[in-house]
C-alpha cells in the first residue's frame, strides 16, 4: 500500500529505533531526563527561543501555548483554515475557555490589516484579545509557505499593540527547506512556535513548544496539569535528537516528490491541481470526475493508494520519508487508472 495520507504515518528509522533502544533515561517530571534536556536545549537553539519543551503531541503544543498566554474569557485571533480552528475539537473553549477571532487568510496568510482591526480595543463590551496565531506552512493551503513579509508586517502590530504572537508550526521546517532560509529566520517573529518531530521528521511521537523562558515555564505546569507530565521520556526524546540533526535538510526529498506527483496529475484529464505545491501537500480537485470524495479513494485504495478526503471534492495527497520515487511514479499510474 502507498500511504499519501499524512507525513505522520512514517515510521521511526533504524537509527531512531537504536538511539531509542539506547537512550540514557531519567525522571523528566523532576527535570532529570538527560537526553529530553539535550533535545529542548537542541530545539530551542534551532528555534532561537530561550527554551524549548517536549511535548505529547502538535495539538498539546499548541494548546499549551494558548493555556500559557491566555485567561478564561479572552479572544485569540486565528486563521480560518488553521488546524487550530479547524482541527483541534475546540480545545481553545474547552480548556483554555477562550474563543477564536477568526480572519480569513490568501494561502494561509491574513492580511495584516485585517489582523489589526480584529485586535480589540479596551471597552467593557469586550474581549481581551490575549493571541495571535499563524501556521507556516499553511496545512489546509496546500502546504503554502507563509512569507516573511506578511509574518514581519503581523508581528509588528501585534508587538505595537503588546499581544504575543504563536506560530503553529507543525512542518515549519518544510518551510524552512525549501526556502533555504534557518528555522530563526522565521521564528524571529514569534514569540512561540510548536514544532512537530511525528511529521516529516519521522519520529514515532512527539512535539517541541519554544518560547521565552517564563512562557515556558507556565507551558510546564500546563502539561502537567494536562497528565502530560512524562517520566522516562527520553525514550521518545532520542528519536527526536535525530529527526532535529539529520532528518530536516532531507524534506526536500518529500517535496520533489511532492512536485513530480502535481505535474504528472496537472496532466490528466477529469481532475485538476488546486496548489503548485511548495512543500509535501498536493491537493487535487476530483469533480468533473462525478465520483463523491469516498468512491474515488475507495477505488484508489482498491487499487493500492491511500489519500485523504479534504473538503468538498477534494482530495489531499502527502509524501513523506516512507514513500520513494518509484511509489510516486506507481502512485500517478494509479490514479491516472482511477481518474
Ligand atoms: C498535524 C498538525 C498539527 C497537530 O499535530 P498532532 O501531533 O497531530 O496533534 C498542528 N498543526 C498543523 C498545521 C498540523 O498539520
Amino acid at each position: 500500500m502507498i500511504d499519501l495520507r499524512s507525513d505522520t504515518v512514517t515510521k521511526p528509522t533504524q537509527k531512531m529505533r537504536k538511539a531509542i533502544f539506547e537512550a540514557t533515561v531519567g525522571d523528566d517530571v523532576y527535570g532529570e531526563d538527560p537526553t529530553i534536556n539535550k533535545l529542548e536545549e537542541l530545539a530551542a537553539d534551532m528555534l532561537g527561543k530561550e527554551n524549548a519543551l517536549f511535548v505529547t503531541s502538535g495539538t498539546q503544543g499548541n494548546q499549551l501555548a494558548v493555556l500559557a498566554n491566555c485567561s478564561p474569557g479572552d479572544e485569540i485571533v486565528v486563521e480560518s483554515e488553521s488546524h487550530i480552528f479547524f482541527y483541534e475539537g475546540a480545545a481553545i473553549s474547552a480548556l483554555a475557555g477562550v474563543q477564536p477571532r477568526v480572519v480569513s487568510g490568501q494561502n494561509g496568510e491574513m492580511k495584516p490589516l485585517d489582523v489589526r482591526n480584529a485586535i480589540r480595543s479596551q471597552d467593557i463590551h469586550f474581549p481581551d484579545t490575549s493571541l495571535i496565531c499563524l501556521e507556516n506552512t499553511h496545512n489546509r493551503s496546500g502546504g503554502s509557505i507563509v512569507s516573511f513579509d506578511n509574518m514581519k508586517a503581523i508581528y509588528d502590530i501585534a508587538q505595537t499593540a503588546s499581544i504575543p504572537v504563536h506560530i503553529d508550526g507543525a512542518r515549519l521546517f518544510n518551510a524552512v527547506v525549501a526556502s533555504h532560509k534557518k528555522a530563526a529566520d522565521y521564528t524571529q517573529y514569534c514569540d512561540s512556535v510548536q514544532i512537530c518531530l511525528s511529521k516529516g521528521l519521522g519520529s514515532p511521537v512527539g512535539s517541541i513548544l519554544a518560547g521565552n523562558k517564563q512562557m515556558i515555564q507556565k507551558a510546564r505546569k500546563w502539561r502537567k496539569r494536562l497528565g502530560g507530565g512524562l517520566r522516562q521520556a527520553g525514550i521518545l526524546g532520542a528519536s527526536g535528537i535525530i529527526s532535529l540533526t539529520e532528518m530536516v535538510d532531507r524534506l526536500q526529498e518529500d517535496h520533489v516528490k511532492a512536485l513530480r506527483l502535481a505535474d504528472a496529475i496537472e496532466n490528466m484529464e477529469g481532475i485538476s491541481l488546486v496548489n503548485k505545491p511548495e512543500t509535501n501537500i498536493v491537493i487535487v480537485n476530483i469533480e468533473k470526475t462525478h465520483k463523491s470524495n469516498e468512491e474515488f479513494l475507495e477505488e484508489l485504495k482498491k487499487k493500492g493508494v491511500l489519500a485523504v478526503s479534504f473538503g468538498e471534492g477534494l482530495i489531499r495527497f502527502t509524501t513523506h520519508y516512507d514513500v520513494d520515487s518509484n511509489d510516486i511514479e506507481q502512485a500517478i499510474d494509479i490514479i491516472s487508472k482511477v481518474v
